[in-house]
């Protein structure tokens, strides 16, 4: 048997996990150095965020509830100028990707120290990655200055998190420790977490299309998307996300949606060339075939399965290829047009996935 060669590198940060246990804000302020925090919501979430606020009273000096999709750097420079005008010394970010987002884009700005309080599966809380729009144009960056100090896990939190987002968010959460298994740069500590992650996902995403509120499934996912968020946070991204990234600017998709339809298909392309990520998926996923499991997990669970039906302009297959090509992200199997193409219009109508 050969000896893997790996580095590992953890990241630090300090996770609070339980049901209601928002109610230790103010303490977890207190930890990450606060003592005048402005929170962050969406609009969505603005009355949720609230009543959460209370739990740390007069450490909340103020509520920027303009948080939106893609950390537009306009809505950045609104909260920036509210932080200072409040005199603020931390944030706290309570919501999905986007809300933490708006989180990060301030303590890059800053170097305020963030609480994340996730109330999604995407992960962003636990990576030191910030993507930002400026007009038509997105950039990420990686960088320790945006991975927040603190992160809140509250189960409760996620009990209302609607049906359809339960489903995509997961899936998306799923994609990064897909991913994380077959990166140039993955370890057995990232192993143990992604094949974790999937396993745990397996099993509660389809309770809790029946019942949403089941706190132990909510419990087993929300654990399992901290795994994946870890899993994002230290290892590259491959083809998959690429293909996220490319579809999802070119067209405008959503951002869980794209990454559901897109799992299966990418997985499929790369399996040839990934036997040791097959492997760990097919126990996780008890022993069944990873590219079926998926997509059947994907329709039990009544996510969206072709790239058409979430708003790709019929005309866009070619566009999304050639852009898929540009600066490809190192993966498994070398990135061939032919074979991406394909791919895209596979997924464009919701084909079975094939190598
Ligand atoms: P989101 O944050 O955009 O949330 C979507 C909507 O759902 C919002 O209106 C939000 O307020 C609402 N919502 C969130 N949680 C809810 C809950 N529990 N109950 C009811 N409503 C709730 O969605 P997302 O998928 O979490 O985040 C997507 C964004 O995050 C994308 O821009 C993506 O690029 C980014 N992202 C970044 C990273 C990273 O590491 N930087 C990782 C994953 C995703």
């Amino acid at each position: 048997m050969s000896v893997q060669t790996f580095r590992y590198e953890g990241l630090p940060g300090r996770v609070l996990f339980g049901r209601g246990v928002t109610a230790q804000l103010a303490d977890v302020i207190g930890q990450v150095g606060g003592t005048r925090a402005l929170l962050l919501s969406t609009a969505q979430q603005a009355d949720q965020a609230r009543t959460l606020a209370k739990h740390a009273g007069a450490l909340i000096v103020g509520h920027f509830a303009e948080a939106t999709m893609h950390t537009p750097v306009e809505v950045t420079a609104r909260a920036l100028v509210m932080l200072n005008d409040l005199d603020a010394d931390c944030v706290v970010a309570i919501g999905g990707g986007s809300t933490i987002g708006l989180g990060k884009a301030l303590a890059l700005r800053t170097d305020v120290p963030q609480v994340a309080v996730a109330t999604t599966y995407a992960g962003s809380e636990m990576t030191p990655i910030l993507g930002e729009t400026a007009g038509e144009r997105k950039t990420t960056q990686r960088t320790l200055n945006v991975l927040p100090e603190a992160v809140i896990y509250d189960v409760d939190l996620t009990l209302d998190l609607p049906v359809a987002m339960t489903a995509t968010s997961g899936l998306n959460a799923i994609a990064h420790a897909v991913e994380g298994l077959y990166a140039r740069d993955t370890n057995p500590v990232i192993g143990l977490f992604a094949e974790e992650a999937v396993g745990a996902f397996a099993a509660a995403l389809p309770r809790l299309i029946d019942t949403p509120r089941d706190p132990e499934a909510r419990a087993e996912a929300l654990r399992a998307a901290w795994l994946c968020g870890m899993v994002l946070a230290t290892t590259s991204m491959s083809l998959h996300h690429k293909l996220c990234h490319t579809l999802g600017g070119a067209f405008n998709l959503p951002h869980a949606e794209t990454h559901s339809v897109v799992l299966p298909h990418a997985l499929a392309y790369n399996a040839p060339a990934a036997p040791g990520a097959m492997a760990a998926l097919r126990r996780a996923f008890g022993g069944e075939d990873p590219v079926t499991a998926l997509v059947a997990l994907a329709r039990r669970i009544g996510a969206p399965t072709a790239l058409r039906d979430i708003g790709m302009p019929a005309d866009g297959i070619d566009h999304a290829a050639d852009e898929a090509l540009r600066n490809p992200y190192w993966n498994p199997r070398a990135v061939e047009r032919d074979g991406v193409r394909a791919l895209i219009a596979r997924a464009y109508v919701g084909d079975p996935p094939a190598a």
